[in-house]
């Protein structure tokens, strides 16, 4: 079989998402509520106003969606004072990784990644058959001069999360200034900002829209997160019109479901939403440190809604223990952590029942 398969994917490792809710409940053949605490999803459900426009668009299921998103773009474009054509949809920030790829990498070109990091930006780079670079985090952080280090002609795109999803940390102001005049004009610069609105806020998180004229970076964002719409699956990526051209050129015409463009601007506008998503990350993120910091074990402090903890060297039995007390959180082997385990902050009950848990399993 495997002469069949494209070379590329041969060494591809497989992508294993969090496990879902009603998986875990058969397997375990658990009762009573399940929490998971896995995936860095919004632990609130979508507003009825969200809810709403999407009951009101389910007539039209019989339409092609609209392939440029029109009315999400100008809403965006209007928000950031931007114009839409700098702006490009997808079905989730995910594709536009996947589409970034397509439209400026050919063979022989690199990516430099951080070690670990997301892990999309290697399996999608591996797929398009780009030789992918990588540069260990420094205490849990982006090291952006050892990136700088390894970019050379062959450099098409440099990855870089932030904040950064498994550990939460952000790079500053400076050091991406830094980093940018490093960079030759034939070099992208992804920024991925998947949990930018939880970010934004914080002293030293750069303001990346301000490079957006004048260097080749590409910026996305997503509402799969703070917008809680991970279900629907739409991001979007801001860029100047002359890198955001080429990525509708590889992009599949109706790659935006019609829900998901209704929903994500109706949540657009839900200010209210937000900040009520904002407070109970903000108070949930400081009970688990808190808790954490009594019982002993280290985390790393996060500019988002998940927290990285070390729980030593029980963490596969920490995680399974877990599971069967209906708790599911990530067990960070994948990425290299072993030890490690992801957090994503829930409701106030769902943190004090994860807490709970975890003092039992842990001792
Ligand atoms: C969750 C996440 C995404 C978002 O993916 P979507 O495809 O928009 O759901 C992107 N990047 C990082 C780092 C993430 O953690």
């Amino acid at each position: 079989m495997s002469s069949l398969v494209n070379r590329n994917i041969l060494k591809v490792k497989t992508y294993k998402p969090g496990k879902p809710i009603e998986e875990v409940k058969r397997q375990l053949k658990l009762k009573g509520r399940i929490i998971k605490m896995a995936s860095n999803e919004n632990t609130l459900s979508p507003s009825d106003r969200v809810i709403s426009a999407i009951k009101g668009n389910l007539k039209s299921l019989n339409r092609y969606p609209d392939g440029g998103c029109f009315y999400l773009k100008k809403a965006l474009a209007g928000k950031l004072r931007l114009k839409p054509e700098n702006i490009i949809v997808g079905n989730g920030s995910d594709e536009l990784i996947i589409l970034a790829l397509r439209a400026f990498t050919s063979k022989g070109d690199e990516v430099i990644i951080a070690k670990p990091t997301f892990l999309i930006y290697e399996i999608a780079s591996s797929i398009e058959g780009v030789k992918v670079r990588t540069v260990p985090l420094k205490d849990f952080r982006y090291d952006l001069k050892g990136m700088a280090k390894k970019l050379n002609k062959n450099t098409k795109i440099v990855f870089i999360a932030n904040p950064d999803n498994p550990t939460g940390s952000f790079v500053s102001r400076g050091e991406i200034d830094w980093f940018l005049r490093k960079v030759k004009r034939d070099t992208i610069v992804f920024f991925d900002e998947a949990y930018y609105e939880f970010a934004r806020k914080l002293k030293d998180y750069p303001n990346t829209l301000k490079y957006l004229k004048k260097k080749n970076i590409i910026i996305t964002r997503t509402f799969s997160k703070i917008y809680s719409l991970a279900g629907l699956r739409v991001g979007y990526g801001l860029a100047r019109k002359e890198l955001i051209d080429p990525m509708n050129k590889v992009r599949e015409p109706f790659n935006v479901n019609s829900l998901a463009q209704v929903a994500a601007e109706a949540a657009l506008k839900d200010s209210v939403f937000v900040s009520k998503t904002l407070k109970l990350v903000n108070e949930g993120k400081d009970y688990l440190y808190r808790n954490l910091k009594f019982l002993g074990y280290n985390y790393v402090k996060s500019a988002t809604n998940f927290v990285l903890i070390n729980v030593g060297r029980n963490s596969r039995s920490i995680y399974e223990k877990l599971l069967t007390k209906g708790v599911i959180v990530r067990q960070m082997s994948p990425w290299g952590l072993n030890g490690f385990i992801r957090v994503t902050i829930g409701t106030m009950k769902e943190n004090r029942r994860f807490i709970r848990a975890f003092k039992e399993v842990s001792r």
